[in-house]
């Protein structure tokens, strides 16, 4: 496969970086048509994955808090720690204190 120059229409080699007719610079061309188009659909995405790792966190936070309640401190650090989504750090303030209650409630049922 080979590619063309953009300025002049001269057949150049797949790496090349520069026209060898016009002298025309074809990274900065191809980098600047990759940054624009990801501009362009990557915002919205990003967006939505991020929430949707903060519920994944946010379900993983409230069984391990149960279950095992130190792991259950350490995912709602994690949580509250996210500056991002209000919904994650108050979900991860939840998590600590219900951890901190089922680790206190599981000490005192094994009589310590
Ligand atoms: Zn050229």
């Amino acid at each position: 496969m080979s590619k063309f120059c953009p300025s002049c229409g001269e057949q150049l080699a797949d790496n090349a970086k520069f026209c060898k007719n016009c002298g025309m610079n074809l990274e900065t061309q191809q980098q600047t048509q990759q940054t624009t188009g990801t501009q362009q659909t990557m915002p919205p995405y990003e967006v939505q994955k991020v929430e949707e790792d903060h519920k994944i966190a946010i379900i993983i936070g409230y069984v391990f808090a149960i279950l095992i309640p130190i792991i259950g401190v350490f995912i709602g650090v994690y949580l509250v720690t996210r500056k991002d989504s209000e919904k994650a750090s108050l979900h991860g303030k939840i998590i600590i204190a219900l951890s901190a209650v089922i680790w206190f409630i599981s000490f005192k049922l094994m009589g310590y």
